[in-house]
């Protein structure tokens, strides 16, 4: 198996790269070790310093990096720099707070003393996807540097071109050797690296079928792992809700990235008395879309990530219509140059219906048209997976019993779901497991240590 980078837009390979040999990764797990080993020796403010570094490079390569993104698998440019931005923030807000990896003060008996030490644990593989290239990888990344752990990735094959540069750009941040690696390897390599005894951790940002893969394998080493998988993510719209504001998000939230985000608003439950006006809302919203070129600035709407993924997504729609959904506003496939999809909004999806549990990745939305809150949680609840979600009312302590009740690792109230290197990211269900970002995220892969005193 080789890297192919296939640009989403024009159709061409732009670059391939070959698969690795057990013997280069070999040598690559030895420099990461050799990287662990010294850095129990080296004050985490040091680490803290090349992080922010680190934050610097980013920004610098900021255009640079957006286009590769964009190369690979489709971002529109405007995105691409938020992304980069983002992971300067992670780096910035992780160097920023080294003090949470100061020992903790415990008592036990009748007050004697015992202090919680945090120490690095050894080396984490970190597996991501393509749809947020540096960012799923900067989560893992930033937190684990701090705290001493080499991380060795494994990206996902089509955004090949984007994990080059991010390890050039570690270089170029003046990084130890064996601190970040790329790795262009196999599944069957990922499996050997997590059960190689020197590595101590597994990062997954993926689909469901990757995450009972990955887990397993982490499973069988008895190694901490932290599963970031898909979701089907509830945008609630309750009959207080400020109509003009939930439409503007649930339209931009569900259709950045060209819908390709795990914490994307999938599912619109809007209440009875306002539905008609938000379902004309993002009809129109959504069918007025440009779609072009990632490289335009104009470009409102990229083509998704490979032809596989606009393909998937068809059948999906066509077998969510064979199953009796209707199509509000209709669209799907583009044939011709590009992988483009035209966005779809689809109702009465019925449970019996496949879409009623499936994850959509790329711009369909479906409504759905609930009596009340007690009916908007219990839709919202009958998912297997448990991401994010929104909920939109003016009355804020309503939404707020609301969001309290709904399964699911993170609720934005009046706000679309979004990342925040300071809170903590995650899920519950086939979601997954683990946080990510955050004083949570620093601590998943840390050996939190009780030293106690007589
Ligand atoms: P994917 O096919 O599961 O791939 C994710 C990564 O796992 C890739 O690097 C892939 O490598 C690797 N991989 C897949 N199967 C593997 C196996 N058996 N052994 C070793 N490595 C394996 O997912 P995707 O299609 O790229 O990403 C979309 C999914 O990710 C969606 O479900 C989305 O919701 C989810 N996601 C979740 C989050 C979150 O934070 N919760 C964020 C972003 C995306 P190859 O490319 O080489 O197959």
């Amino acid at each position: 198996m080789g890297y192919t980078v296939v640009n989403p837009y024009s159709g061409k390979v732009l670059k391939k790269f070959a698969t690795l040999s057990d013997a280069e990764v070999e040598t690559a797990l030895n420099k990461a070790e050799e990287f662990y080993q010294q850095q129990k020796k080296v004050a985490v403010a040091v680490r803290a310093e090349k992080l922010k570094r680190f934050g610097a490079v980013l920004l610098k390569n900021k255009e640079k990096l957006a286009r590769e993104a964009a190369l690979n698998m489709g971002k529109r440019l405007s995105e691409g720099r938020g992304e980069v931005e983002l992971c300067a923030k992670l780096a910035e807000y992780y160097a920023n707070n080294a003090a949470l990896l100061q020992p903790k003060p415990y008592s036990y008996g009748a007050g004697k003393k015992a202090f919680l030490e945090y120490h690095s644990l050894g080396i984490i593989a970190s597996v991501e996807p393509w749809n947020f290239p540096y960012s799923q990888v900067v989560r893992v990344l930033a937190p684990n540097y701090l705290i001493g752990n080499p991380v060795v990735l494994k990206h996902a094959g089509i955004v090949a071109g984007c994990a080059e540069l991010l390890e050039k750009l570690v270089q170029e941040a003046g990084w130890e050797e064996g601190a970040f690696k790329n790795l262009f390897v196999s599944h069957d390599q990922v499996s050997k690296i997590i059960a190689d005894k020197r590595v101590q951790g597994v990062a997954l940002t993926g689909s469901e079928a990757a995450g009972r893969t990955i887990a397993g394998a982490a499973g069988k080493s008895l190694i901490k792992s932290t599963m970031e998988l898909g979701g089907s993510d509830a945008f609630a719209i309750l009959d207080d809700a400020d109509l003009k504001l939930a439409i503007a998000d649930a339209t931009a939230a569900r259709l950045r990235n060209s819908g390709q985000v795990c914490t994307s608003a999938k599912r619109f439950i809007v209440e009875k008395a306002v539905a008609e006006e938000f379902i004309e809302g993002i009809k129109q919203t959504f069918a007025a879309k440009k779609m072009g070129d990632p490289l335009d600035e104009t470009t409102e709407l990229a083509p998704l990530s490979s032809h596989s993924a606009a393909v998937g997504l068809q059948t999906q729609v066509d077998e969510a219509v064979q199953h009796g959904a209707e199509i509000l506003v209709d669209g799907g496939v583009v044939e011709g140059q590009g992988n483009f999809f035209k966005p779809v909004v689809l109702a009465d999806i019925a449970p019996d219906n496949p879409a009623y549990r499936q994850e959509f990745f790329g711009p369909v939305a479906q409504v759905f048209v609930v009596e009340n809150d007690e009916q908007v949680v219990a839709l919202a609840n009958d998912s297997d997976f448990g991401l994010a979600g929104a909920v939109y009312g003016k009355d804020e302590e309503r939404a707020h019993r609301v969001a309290s009740q709904i399964e699911t690792g993170q609720v934005f109230i009046n706000r679309p779901s979004g990342a925040y290197p300071e809170l903590p990211f995650g899920g519950v269900k086939n979601s997954g497991y683990g946080r990510e970002m955050s004083d949570l995220g620093l601590y998943e892969f840390t050996n939190q240590k009780i030293i106690v005193f007589n």
